[in-house]
C-alpha cells in the first residue's frame, strides 16, 4: 500500500498522532466527566451540609422561643429574628439546590413548608411573648402542636438528608468510577500508543534493514570480485528498489567498463605481441635483405655466367633455406631458357626448356603446386611434384624463372619476391654489363676482338707465358690487294669480304686462340700455348680456306680472296706489352708480301 519508505514513516506518524489525539481527546473528555461527578458530589454536600444548618437554626429558634417563653427573659428572643429568617433563607436555597432533582425538589419543598410553619409557630409564641401573654404562649407551647411539627420536620429531614447522602454515595462512586476508567484508558492508551509506535519501528527497521542486507550483501561480492553480482531481489521499498536499480546500472558500467578496459588490455598485448612479430619479421627481413644486398653486390661484380652461378649456388640456399631449385634465363634469342646454376642437391636441366613450358612464364607470375594435381603443371616440371615457378622480371620483361622443388610457404614469400628481385637485376645488369664490354672489346664489323682487347690480352698472354714458360705465338695477316674490292666493287662489298675472312678465321683457329681485327684489313691471331712451327701448319690451312672463300654481294660474286700471313713466337728478352713480338710477326708479314703475297712466313722462313 505504501511503496515508498518515506510515506510509510509520515504514516506511521501520522497514526501515532492520531493515536495520541484521540487519547488526549478521551482524556479531556474523561477528565471533564470527572469534574463533573465530584461538583454533582460537592452539590450534594452543599445541599446536606445547608439542609443540617437550616434545621441547627430552626433548634436555635426552638430552643430561643422556649427559654424567653418559660424565663421571659427578653435575650433569649434577641437572636430569634435572625434564626428563622436565616433557617428560612437556607432551606429556600435547599429548594433552590434540588431544582434539578424533582423526587429532592419535591422532598424540599415539603420540608421548607414545614420549617415555614413551625417557624410561624414559634413567631406566633413569641410576638405573644412580646406582648406580655406568656400565659397564652406557653399554653401554646404546651399544647404539643409545636412538639408533633417539629418532629415531622425531623422526619422529614432525616428522610431528604438519607436521600441526599444515597445521591452524594453514588455520585462519589461515579467520581471514583471516573477515576479509574481514566487511569485505565491513560495506562491502556499509552501501553497501546507505545505498542503502535513499536510495532511500526519495528516494521520500518525490517524494512530498511532486509534491502541493506541484500545491497551490502551485493557490494561484498562485487568487492570479492564477482562482477557478475546483482540485487534481484524486491527490495520492499521504493528507495531501496531505485537505490538497487542505480547500484545495478552503476555495476552494469562498472562491468562495461572493466570488460572494456579488459579487452584494450587484450589489444594492447595482441598490438604488442603484433609489433613484437612485426619486429621479428623486419629484423628477419632485414638479414635477408642484408644477405641479398651482398648477394645482389657480388653479382654486380660478376664476369662471368659461371661466377654467376657460383654465387647464387651459395647464396640462394642461405635466402631459401631446406629449398631446393634451379634458376634459368632466357638465351640471347629468347626461345629457350638455359640453365645458369642448381642449389641444395638439385641439378639444372642441361637442356633447359622453352617459355612455353612454363605457366609462369606464360602467365608472368608465380605458378605453383601445394598438392598434387592442384593446379595445372608445367610440362618442364615432372607431374608428380610439388613445386613453385617464380618468373624474373625485369622492367616488365621476363628474363628467367626459378624453379623451386616444395613449397614457398607465407612467411617465406618475402624472401622469394626479394630474391627474384635481385636475380633478375642482377641478371639484367650482368647482360648488360657484357653487351658494354662486348662493345668495347669487339669490333662492330666483323665480331672480332679489336685491337685494344689484342693489346690487353697480349700483355698478359706474355705475363703467363714468362711464368709458366709455355710458348706463345702471334699471326699478323693482311687480305691482299684489298683496296681493289673497295674500288672494283664499292665499300660495301670491302665490308662483307672483311665480315666473310673474320667468319673463316674463327671458323679455322682453335677457340683458346684469340682472334682479333688489328685495324684495316689487317688480322691478329694471338696463339697461346703454341709454337710457331706447329701454328704454321694451321696458318697454311687457313690460307687455302680463306683462298676458297666465296663473297656474294648484291647478286654479284666478288673475286677470289688471298692473305698474307706473318708468324712470330715470343722469345725471351722481348718487351712485356707485346710490341716487339707484333713488330716481329708484321716483319714476317711484310717479308710475305714482298715475296708475292698469299703465302705464310714464319720468322723469315716461307711455310
Ligand atoms: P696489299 O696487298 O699491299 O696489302 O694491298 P692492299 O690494297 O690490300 O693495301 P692498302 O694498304 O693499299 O689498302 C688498304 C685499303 O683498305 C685502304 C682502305 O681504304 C681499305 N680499308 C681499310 N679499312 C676498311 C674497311 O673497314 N672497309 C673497307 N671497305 N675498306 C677498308
Ligand atoms: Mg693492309
Ligand atoms: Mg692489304
Amino acid at each position: 500500500m505504501f511503496a515508498s519508505l518515506s510515506a510509510r514513516i509520515y504514516a506511521l506518524g501520522a497514526l501515532v498522532l492520531l493515536a495520541l489525539a484521540s487519547f488526549a481527546a478521551i482524556l479531556v473528555d474523561s477528565s471533564r466527566q470527572a469534574g463533573e461527578a465530584v461538583q454533582w458530589a460537592n452539590h450534594s454536600s452543599a445541599v446536606i451540609e445547608t439542609t443540617q444548618i437550616a434545621l441547627n437554626q430552626l433548634r436555635s429558634a426552638e430552643s430561643g422561643t422556649r427559654g424567653y417563653i418559660l424565663t421571659r427573659s427578653p435575650t433569649f428572643a434577641t437572636s430569634f429574628d435572625e434564626a428563622v429568617n436565616n433557617a428560612d433563607l437556607n432551606i429556600g436555597r435547599v429548594v433552590a439546590m434540588t431544582r434539578d432533582n424533582p423526587a429532592q425538589y419535591g422532598r424540599a419543598q415539603e420540608l421548607a413548608k414545614l420549617i415555614k410553619d413551625r417557624c410561624e409557630m414559634l413567631r406566633q409564641s413569641v410576638d405573644l411573648g412580646r406582648r406580655d401573654d406568656f400565659s397564652k404562649a406557653q399554653a401554646k407551647i404546651a399544647n404539643g402542636q409545636g412538639r408533633e411539627l417539629m418532629d415531622a420536620v425531623l422526619v422529614r429531614t432525616r428522610n431528604f438528608l438519607d436521600n441526599e447522602r444515597a445521591l452524594q454515595s453514588s455520585r462519589t462512586e461515579a467520581v471514583n468510577e471516573r477515576l479509574r476508567w481514566t487511569e485505565g484508558l491513560t495506562l491502556g492508551g499509552a501501553g497501546l500508543v507505545a505498542l503502535l509506535v513499536v510495532i511500526g519501528f519495528l516494521l520500518l527497521i525490517r524494512g530498511i534493514d532486509r534491502p541493506l542486507a541484500a545491497v551490502l550483501r551485493v557490494m561484498t561480492d562485487l568487492g570479492n570480485g564477482q562482477r557478475s553480482a546483482r540485487i534481484g531481489e524486491a527490495m520492499g521499498s521504493r528507495e531501496f528498489s531505485e537505490l538497487a536499480q542505480s547500484y545495478n546500472a552503476m555495476a552494469n558500467q562498472l562491468e562495461r567498463a572493466v570488460a572494456d578496459q579488459v579487452s584494450s588490455e587484450t589489444q594492447l598485448q595482441e598490438a604488442n605481441a603484433e609489433l613484437q612479430r612485426n619486429s621479428e619479421t623486419l629484423r628477419q627481413r632485414g638479414g635477408v635483405i642484408e644477405m641479398l644486398g651482398g648477394m645482389a653486390h657480388r653479382m654486380q661484380a660478376a664476369r662471368t655466367d659461371d661466377e654467376l652461378a657460383q654465387i647464387i649456388r651459395v647464396f640462394v640456399p642461405r635466402v631459401l633455406p631446406g629449398i631446393p631449385g634451379a634458376l634459368y634465363a632466357h638465351n640471347n634469342s629468347r626461345n629457350l631458357l638455359i640453365p645458369i646454376a642448381g642449389w641444395g642437391g638439385m641439378e639444372a636441366d642441361k637442356e633447359g626448356f622453352a617459355p612455353e613450358q612454363c605457366w609462369a612464364l606464360r602467365r608472368g607470375q608465380s605458378h605453383f603446386l601445394r598438392e598434387v594435381g592442384s593446379d595445372i603443371v608445367c610440362s618442364h616440371a615432372d607431374p608428380d611434384e610439388i613445386y613453385h615457378c617464380e618468373p624474373l622480371l625485369a622492367g616488365g620483361e621476363v628474363i628467367g624463372v626459378l624453379y623451386l622443388h616444395g613449397t614457398v610457404e607465407d612467411e617465406t614469400r618475402f624472401r622469394l619476391t626479394v630474391l627474384a628481385e635481385n636475380i633478375a637485376s642482377a641478371l639484367v645488369n650482368h647482360r648488360l654489363q657484357r653487351s658494354l664490354r662486348e662493345q668495347t672489346i669487339r669490333d662492330p664489323l666483323t665480331g672480332l676482338f679489336n685491337r685494344r682487347y689484342m693489346e690487353e690480352t697480349l700483355t698478359l698472354e706474355i705475363a703467363r707465358a714468362t711464368r709458366s714458360g709455355v710458348p706463345l705465338s702471334v699471326v699478323m695477316c693482311d687480305i691482299d690487294h684489298f683496296k681493289r674490292f673497295n674500288d672494283e666493287f664499292g665499300h660495301d662489298a670491302g665490308d662483307a669480304v672483311l665480315q666473310a675472312v673474320a667468319a673463316e678465321l674463327k671458323k679455322q683457329f682453335r677457340s683458346g686462340d684469340v682472334i682479333c681485327r688489328f685495324g684495316g684489313e689487317e688480322f691478329t691471331i694471338i696463339a697461346p700455348g703454341t709454337t710457331a712451327q706447329v701454328l704454321m701448319d694451321r696458318v697454311e690451312q687457313v690460307r687455302q680456306a680463306v683462298g676458297e672463300i666465296t663473297v656474294r654481294q648484291k647478286g654479284r660474286t666478288l673475286g677470289l680472296i688471298s692473305m698474307s700471313f706473318g708468324i712470330a713466337s715470343w722469345a725471351s728478352g722481348m718487351d712485356g706489352n707485346g710490341e716487339a713480338l707484333i713488330q716481329a710477326a708484321d716483319v714476317a708479314l711484310y717479308q710475305a708480301k714482298r715475296e708475292g703475297r698469299n703465302r705464310v712466313i714464319v720468322n723469315g722462313t716461307v711455310a
